[in-house]
């Protein structure tokens, strides 16, 4: 046993570390008996020692010859052999899956007396051979442009044995002069070569933007798999293709690929060529496509998942070359899923584990609105190969789409075909358009992973040049507007209108499932009626957060509340404030009777009141003619209210402290809610909680409560009623956390305020880390960012003395989370762990929370 390679016989799919992906699985359908061509495996160890050393290290060149060698003896075949060459083909393939963004070779082990020797049998096959690997080897190893060999290709309008001789010369000569090299001839060289250039692809400029894009940051480089050649293209009953056990647009369960015949593997994935669909083998060649449709059902099973598979077909002969888990669109994603679980090929625990977070959140896209569909004019059609809706401006090529982008503009990216390089323009794009290419073509796989519109292979599109296409009758110049369906194909002229779709049936079924496992409880934040609505159809155990302050951006509003603040005395404030009251309670009331008997939490006002003030001098001088205030005295008011650092200043509680006639106000205003509520249900178990912000000291709490209690007992009293109202603190504050077991003994409940918290504790400005965080990104500092992810080791460390002393007070005292970090997947997990009880989130994010905190119970 090497160090640093595994045979496909040693190896198993549980070795994807050491072996990458795509070796684990080659290894493990090896050893499942299918038809794998011979092979081995180099480490993505090695791959890591290349990057350090940039070569191969003696031994292992050594190692890498004994194991040809085994090949050698197994399959009869030489390196280098004139009469019975071996030919190779040098595969990476990283732990993670990266389609397309690292390099392969075919072919390799021809050189010109061996294509010589096999233009005895077959003339075309042989120089065809031959110079697809000269133009991969100086393509991949010497990064000479592909377009400089399409070009000597496209040259010839047929292609025979001496147009192929022809090529073959004039791709060395291309070699030649772009190298100062002639052609090698030695294979080991080629192959010691291959190998390198393999491992050096680790660190291409599109694999970095895939694995930066993608968040893949903790594995050390790829694998190197060296394989025996079959080939698809040897006659006419040969022939490559890849395949799907499920559709991965829709999720149906039904064979779905293409086949290319007499044709290699690199012909199908670059979308050059257009393929047949895989169905068609089913009257060409039944039995095949009966071993073909068991092969993959059984590896289905196997993997438990829905699989990827190439395959190459030489001379009626079928070998399986790679499976993964395919890549699916969202709405696929929950289907396949749920059928799965439904066939009992997986279980509820892997339904739940296997449902992925961003499937949940990606079902829900949008699509266009129907009437403006029925209204608009089609100019195309394409295959639809990526569902959803998107509308942009018409790009060509990166830089267009980055430009717009920038200047804030939507784009659609139109191309003949995408490859790799064209990452980043298609990450940035709405929506992505080929002129060719199939189903399984690089835009169609890329784009359904991404979740993102995409349409290929569209007859309808001539592109001109870099500026223009002709769609159906019509020609577009960059930056003119369509619209498109990636769900139906359909190209249309100008701007449809965007709409929310409906979910996918998928998707409340998986929910409902998982909904039963959840640990930590799943609340929302809302401050509508209809935000309310959204958080229960999605499920949510309660309402966890009303920002208040919302209420009155309403423009009548906000003309009541800018009298209160701009009031000299306490009188004239409580005047504004009467009028306010009813308006408040009316807003209450609609909360609470959109939320019915859940739990809700109402934070009181916490933003400083500058903010409410205006600062345009149209705006100044209208305030101004309403409260008869003259425009010099305003200004002077709103200037006293500004504040050097608001976020630290009049706020939260504060404002309570020093005006608690406003807090008051709020008090009478959810009481009056409350009872109309009440009378109108008398049945409903109201359940009321009231949220002081920003508390820092316990004497802030004391007389707050204290305030807020009072009125609370008197219209109680007045009414004859009780709503059992809670009272609890919201904790924003390191100093409120490392107090938190005396704010626990005047507290019914804690809710940590996390945005603020990590702002408080970090020194970071949440609206204006902006400027720095890129930054601290790129040099490693805060992997992530701490206002998405919790900083687990200083934020973290404070919320966990702060639970602690919090329940060595009150064991039983309800604790949770509210702000962003209540949506994200690694922060939810930590707080179930340090003992919060729920996370409250923004209503679309529910969801998503729900299949996490299920998640937790089955791990
Ligand atoms: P990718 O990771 O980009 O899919 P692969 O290593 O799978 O790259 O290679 C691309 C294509 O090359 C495969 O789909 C297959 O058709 C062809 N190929 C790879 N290895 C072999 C082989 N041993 N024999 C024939 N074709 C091969
Ligand atoms: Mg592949
Ligand atoms: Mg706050």
């Amino acid at each position: 046993m090497s160090t640093f390679i595994t045979t496909f016989k040693e190896g198993n799919k549980e070795m994807k570390q050491q072996l990458g992906g795509k070796g684990a699985n080659l290894a493990e359908m090896t050893n499942l008996g299918y038809p794998v061509p011979n092979g081995f495996t180099i480490h993505t160890s090695a791959c890591s020692l290349y990057q350090r050393d940039q070569k191969l290290s003696d031994t292992l060149k050594n190692d890498i010859k004994k194991h040809i060698q085994t090949i050698e003896r197994e399959t009869n075949k030489n390196l280098g052999s004139k009469s019975n060459p071996l030919l190779l083909s040098i595969r990476s393939g990283a732990e993670i899956s990266m389609p397309g963004m690292m390099d392969t070779i075919l072919n390799l082990g021809i050189n010109d007396e061996i294509a010589y020797e096999l233009a005895k049998k077959d003339p075309l096959f042989a120089y065809d051979l031959y110079r697809r690997f000269i133009q991969m080897y100086g393509n991949v190893v010497k990064g000479i442009p592909m377009e400089k060999f399409d070009k000597i290709y496209d040259s010839f309008d047929t292609i025979n044995t001496d147009s192929l001789l022809t090529i073959i010369n004039d791709y060395k000569s291309l070699y030649q002069a772009e190298t100062k090299e002639t052609f090698s001839q030695n294979p080991y060289h080629h192959l010691y070569e291959a190998i390198e250039s393999v491992m050096a692809s680790w660190g291409n400029e599109r694999a970095v933007y895939y694995r930066d894009v993608n968040n893949i940051h903790n594995i050390k480089g790829t694998a190197v798999n060296v394989q025996t050649m079959v080939f698809g293209n040897v006659d006419e009953h040969s022939a490559t293709g890849v395949c799907f056990s499920r559709n991965p647009s829709t999720g149906k369960k039904e064979l779905f690929g293409e086949i290319l015949w007499q044709a290699q593997g690199e012909d199908i994935v670059a979308g050059t060529h257009t393929p047949l669909p895989i169905q068609s083998l089913i009257s060409k060649k039944p039995e095949l496509y009966e071993q073909l449709h068991h092969l993959v059902y059984e590896l289905e099973k196997h993997y438990k998942d829905m699989q990827d598979i190439e395959f190459t077909i030489e001379s009626n002969r079928l070998y399986l070359l790679q499976t993964r888990s395919g890549k699916r669109t969202p709405q696929a994603a929950l289907k396949i899923n749920r059928d799965l679980f439904d066939e009992g090929i997986i279980s509820k625990k892997e339904l739940i584990l296997q449902t992925n977070e961003h499937d949940i959140s990606g079902a829900l896209h949008a699509e266009f609105n129907i009437d403006t569909v029925n209204l608009a004019t089609e100019i195309g059609h394409g295959m639809n190969a990526s569902p959803g809706a998107a509308v942009g401006r018409i790009a060509f090529n990166k830089e267009q789409t980055l430009d717009y982008v920038e200047n804030g503009y939507n784009v659609i990216l139109v191309r003949h075909e995408t490859s790799p390089d064209d990452i980043q323009a298609m990450d940035q794009a709405q929506g992505i358009i080929t002129a060719q290419g199939g189903m399984t073509s690089h835009a169609a796989v890329v784009t359904r992973a991404m979740g993102k519109p995409c349409i290929v292979g569209s007859n309808d599109i001539k592109i001109n040049n870099q500026n223009e296409v002709i769609i159906g009758q019509k020609t577009y110049q960059k930056g003119d507007y369509i619209s498109m369906s990636g769900t139906t194909g359909t190209i249309y002229d100008g701007k449809l209108v965007l709409e929310t779709q409906q979910k996918p049936k998928e998707f409340d079924q998986i929910l409902n499932l998982g909904n039963k496992h959840q640990t930590i409880k799943i609340l929302a934040n809302a401050d509508t009626p209809k935000d309310i609505k959204t958080a229960l159809l999605y499920d949510a155990k309660g309402i966890g957060l009303v920002r208040t302050e919302h209420m009155f951006f309403d423009e009548e509003r906000i003309r009541l509340f800018q009298q209160m603040i701009l009031s000299q005395t306490s009188e004239k404030r409580k005047i504004a404030l009467d009028k306010l009251l009813p308006v408040q309670a009316e807003d209450f009331y609609n909360l609470f009777k959109a939320n019915g008997s859940l739990p809700i939490t109402v934070r009181y006002l916490d933003p400083p009141l500058h903010e409410f003030l205006p600062n345009s001098p149209h705006a100044i001088k209208s305030l101004s003619d309403d409260s008869k205030i003259s425009v010099v005295d305003l200004k002077k008011q709103i200037q006293r209210l500004q504040e050097v650092n608001p976020m630290m200043g009049h706020r939260g509680i504060r404002l309570g402290i020093t005006y608690p006639e406003i807090y008051t106000m709020q008090t009478t205003a959810i009481l009056i809610a409350a009872l109309k509520h009440y009378n109108e249900n008398p049945t409903i178990q109201l359940n009321i909680n009231l949220m002081l912000p920003l508390v820092s000291d316990l004497k802030e709490l004391i007389i707050m409560r204290e305030t807020i209690s009072k009125t609370i007992k008197n219209y109680e009293s007045k009414h004859q009623v009780s709503f059992n109202i809670k009272i609890g603190t919201m904790i924003e504050l390191p100093r409120a956390c490392l107090i938190a077991d005396e704010i626990a003994e005047h507290s019914d409940f804690i809710s940590f305020g996390t945005n603020d918290l990590t702002q408080m504790t970090l020194g970071f400005s949440r609206d204006d880390i902006h400027s720095f965080i890129d930054d601290y990104g790129q040099k490693g500092i805060y992997k992530n960012d701490p206002f998405k992810t919790i900083d687990t080791d200083g934020v973290g460390e404070l919320l966990k003395i702060a639970v602690q002393k919090a329940r060595s007070i009150k064991p039983q005292l309800p604790m949770g989370v509210c702000g962003e970090h209540g949506g994200d997947r690694t922060s939810i997990i930590f707080f179930e762990n340090i003992g919060m009880d729920y996370v409250s989130c923004s209503p679309y994010r529910v969801p998503n929370a729900i299949l996490t905190s299920a998640k937790i119970g089955f791990q």
